[in-house]
């Protein structure tokens, strides 16, 4: 089994075996570009060690066979008394894991070598003692874990006694005194000598370099990062090149372009007679990359032109590590970079103009969270400002205002031109107006799917959730944190990326990108290169998708700002919205109703009203889809809760007052009472019991229709029945409303579809007999993910998940992401067998889940027609359907 490869044997394209570091290693030494000959143990070689605690079989003769191989090509044997080979041992693994893993330099410095390392350096004592003590350092702390302050305290003891705080007016002889008593700690704490044979040296680093692929560090960041456990890591065993010989040697770092902004340029850090970890280290100050060239001309010229042919290369931006060596250059490292979401985009973009990519790669390059996070505002957080919570950030974007704790107040300061942040516990559809009202929304309770999470979600409002660190007061009007008080009227401001509240008001600065998507700023007439790339990147996507991307929007508004975004159509206006604020109060009548008359009288003042609603949003959508959502929750959300009731009614009868209606209203709260609401009266159950209802939507949404068209305009609505678990049920509400559609269609030219939601699971499961009767699917994937996995979408979020996501049972919430084996499949069913039943069945997805940027690929896949998500989420999805159709 092969498990050691020369760089000459590897190439970029083996990260699994050799880690990215070898990988590239490989890649530049094939390329011709000077890297210090060496080798790559394999992450196999790891894997087998981590797996029995011992090398694999034959590792130790393969090792010895490359090092051979290296000593000739050197000219030089490893730790030789008189003209050593030094080498450093590298971890790198697959993906890069940045300081969590080990490295050893220097290896092969022993008592004897030292001398002949002073000599190969032109009689340099000072830099060989100094090489010396760095290896017994790195070597004790990370092969032998002896405590790394130990080896500090010595250091700075021997600075002291210097009477300096600088390490470079530490001579030789200091430097020795150094290395001895760093054996001593060595010594102490192993219970034996510094090892002063090279080729244990080296085995024992290698292992160490094994080890530390599950050292405890490593194993949080894999787990944060989502990286597998069980990739292990290669090793390199490369020869030292020296950085630290003088003031024509250094080290430093390089980027193609820049990291932040993506702009073309020299972008980099040079530090002049050292090594890498003395940049890390900040002992001194970097000088930028351009100065080289003032420095040493040669070497500056030479990376220059590796820049552009590794970048010509790799075809992207790309990370360079590199050390000057007595004016020779050497490249140490190179890699495809990291980048900011603005500088990802542009960069793509400038590939593209620079002909080394085309625009479907380009598209592969960005992604839609890296888009997401353009479109919100962001804190400008230079100085002074300190988080005092931190919560879930459950709706990105960053906003300041004025803390109030009750919708009403929200909606007065608002309309007095304030910018108001909505403070309470946790919110529920009450506070609607006052979320609408608000700049931001920040509760002590909840998670990613509470309430104020998932509304303000769509409406693109930032949003913070569950910063349990506030006690919120709300009749008293103040939150107390950390000792402080907050009241009415104080400022505040929220950061919905990072889930951090910040006292006292923080600058923002507005996204550009949203600029363009609202059509204020013209991507032909910027010079702004991230809203041209992201122009330029949106309309690939457009021409490469298949999926339609329409929006959930319930108010002529919210249509009008996605239309705009770019959606097709809506795929989900929840009528529910549409019964509160002032015509609560027809609720109520509807419900308190005791005769037809009384009901139906209800039903008549409720119709005008609604047909305006649908009016508004048909006009807003002319020529598009609009799927209207027949109402969904159990009426008694329209009714005030139970306890504030009961007090009512006490206090009422203690005045003396007439107190008929509240007690009507108390028996009915009473007697609609649900232990389990949202498996209770609710969805197409209600079309079923509460006679008129659905007859009175079905009318108006058509009535508005004809009105629209008989206007000039083209209204095509999509009727949706909620809930629906068995044909039957779709059946019966579908035979009254084609009664009614015939009677107000006419010969308006109106065409009106019905379909219903799959989302309950027994629909998916029954999906062919469902689409003889129905038009349409639209995926409700919220509650067939609460209904699949039997998980209350509205509390077990902030419950329970995070030990779920900590023992790994699921990576991500299936609420924010799709469950592609679970609910997925009972997606996949319906569409195939609703598809079979019914060919040419239009399908879409009207959950949380339209939106998502893995979920959208899912239905993709799946073969959906359209996915359907909040209007700020509109571009992502736009963007990731055509990444999913590449
Ligand atoms: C769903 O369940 O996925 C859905 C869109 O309906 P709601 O979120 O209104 O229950
Ligand atoms: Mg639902």
């Amino acid at each position: 089994h092969k498990y050691v490869y020369d760089f000459a044997e590897g190439n970029k394209d083996l990260k699994d075996l050799l880690g990215g570091k070898g990988a590239n290693l490989a890649e530049m030494t094939n390329l011709g570009l000077p890297v210090p000959p060496g080798f790559t143990i394999t992450t196999e070689a790891c894997k087998a060690y981590l797996a029995t605690g011992r090398e694999p079989e034959g590792l130790a003769g393969q090792i010895e066979a490359h090092l051979e191989s290296l000593e000739r090509e050197m000219g030089r044997r490893l730790g030789d008394p008189d003209d050593p080979l030094l080498v450093s041992v590298r971890s790198g693994a697959k993906f890069s894991m940045p300081g969590m893993m080990e490295t050893v330099l220097n290896v092969g410095l022993n008592d004897r070598s030292v001398v002949g390392l002073s000599a190969q350096a032109g009689g340099n004592d000072r830099f060989a003692w100094d090489s010396y003590r760095r290896l017994i350092q790195m070597f004790g702390k990370t092969v032998c874990d002896v405590p790394g302050e130990e080896f500090e305290q010595a250091l700075d003891d021997a600075k002291r006694v210097k009477g300096t705080k600088n390490d470079l007016d530490l001579d030789a002889d200091d430097l020795r005194g150094l290395v001895d008593a760093y054996k001593k700690i060595f010594a102490k704490h192993t219970g034996r000598e510094f090892p002063q044979e090279p080729r244990e040296q080296l085995d024992l680093a290698i292992r160490a370099v094994f080890e530390s692929w599950n050292a405890e560090r490593a194993v949080v960041y894999r787990r944060q990062e989502r990286i597998p456990a069980d990739l292990g890591t290669a090793v390199n065993v490369v020869a030292m090149v020296f950085g630290n010989l003088g003031p024509d040697s250094g080290t430093g770092v390089a980027f193609t372009r820049d990291p932040a902004s993506g702009a073309q340029g020299i972008y980099g850090d040079y530090l002049a007679n050292a090594q890498g970890e003395d940049v890390v280290a900040g002992i001194r100050n970097t000088v930028p990359l351009q100065e080289l060239e003032r420095i040493d001309r040669k070497s500056y010229d030479e990376l220059l032109d590796y820049m552009a042919r590794l970048e010509g290369h790799y075809k992207d931006l790309c990370d360079i590590e590199f050390t000057i060596e007595r004016g020779k250059l050497w490249m140490l490292q190179t890699r495809v970079g990291k980048r900011t979401a603005a500088a990802a985009f542009v960069i793509a973009a400038q590939l593209v103009d620079e002909g080394l990519i085309d625009l479907d790669e380009a598209l592969h390059r960005v992604n839609g969270a890296q888009l997401a996070q353009l479109m919100f505002p962001r804190f400008q957080l230079d100085h002074e400002f300190q988080p005092v919570a931190k919560g879930v950030g459950a709706s990105p974007g960053a906003a300041s205002g004025k803390v109030v704790f009750t919708s009403a107040r929200a909606v007065e300061l608002a309309a007095e031109g304030e910018a108001v942040i909505l403070v309470r516990r946790e919110t529920n559809p009450d506070d609607l107006n006052g979320m609408i009202a608000a700049r931001g929304i920040l509760t002590s309770r909840g998670g990613k799917t509470s309430h104020a999470a998932v509304v303000a979600r769509g409406m693109g409002k930032t949003c913070v959730a569950g910063a349990d660190e506030l006690d919120v007061d709300v009749p008293a009007k103040r939150f107390t944190v950390g000792g402080q008080t907050v009241g009415e009227g104080d400022i505040v401001s929220i950061d919905g990326t990072t889930g951090k509240v910040y006292l006292g008001e923080v600058p923002v600065t507005p996204s550009e990108v949203v600029q363009y998507f609202e059509g204020t700023l013209d991507p032909e007439r910027t010079d702004d290169a991230l809203v041209e790339a992201v122009h330029r990147i949106m309309t690939h996507a457009d021409a490469r998708r298949r999926l339609v991307v329409r929006t959930n929007a319930d108010t002529g508004a919210d249509a009008a700002r996605a239309r705009r975004f770019g959606a097709q159509g809506i795929g989900l206006c929840r009528t529910e919205h549409m019964f509160l604020g002032d015509r609560r109060e027809l609720v109520e009548r509807l419900i308190l109703a005791r005769t037809d008359d009384e009901r139906e009288a209800a039903l008549a003042a409720l119709l005008p009203l609604q047909r305006d609603d649908f009016v508004e949003i048909f006009r807003e959508m002319d020529g598009l889809p609009v799927t209207v959502r027949l109402i969904d929750p159990p009426l008694h959300e329209f009714l005030p809760p139970l306890e504030q009731l009961a007090v009512n009614v006490a206090v009422a009868q203690e005045r003396g007052e007439d107190v008929a209606r509240e007690e009507a209203l108390l028996a009915a709260v009473r007697r609609m009472h649900e232990e389990n609401p949202m498996l209770g009266l609710r969805g197409v159950r209600l079309g079923l019991v509460i006679p008129g209802l659905f007859a009175m939507q079905v009318r108006a949404i058509t009535e508005a229709a004809v009105q629209v068209t008989r206007d000039g305009g083209s209204a095509c609505p999509e009727i949706m029945v909620p809930l629906v678990g068995a044909v039957q049920e779709l059946e019966t509400v579908r035979t009254e409303a084609e009664k009614i559609i015939e009677e107000v269609v006419g010969d308006s030219g109106v065409e009106v579809l019905i379909g219903t939601m799959i989302e309950v699971p027994r629909a998916a499961l029954t999906a062919g007999q469902i689409a003889e009767a129905a038009q349409f699917f639209s995926f409700g994937t919220n509650d067939l993910t609460q209904m699949g996995w039997g998980f209350s979408r509205d509390d077990v979020e902030a419950a329970f998940f995070w030990r779920y996501l900590e023992l790994g049972i699921f990576g991500i919430s299936p609420f924010e992401s799709i469950d592609r084996e679970g609910v997925g499949r009972l997606v996949r069913i319906a569409a195939e067998e609703g598809r079979a039943a019914r060919p040419g069945l239009k399908l879409g997805v009207c959950g949380e889940h339209g939106g998502d940027p893995d979920s959208v690929h899912f239905f993709h896949e799946v073969g959906l027609d359209y996915v359907s998500c909040s209007p700020f989420r509109v571009p992502v999805a736009r963007l990731e359907a055509g990444r999913a159709a590449i």
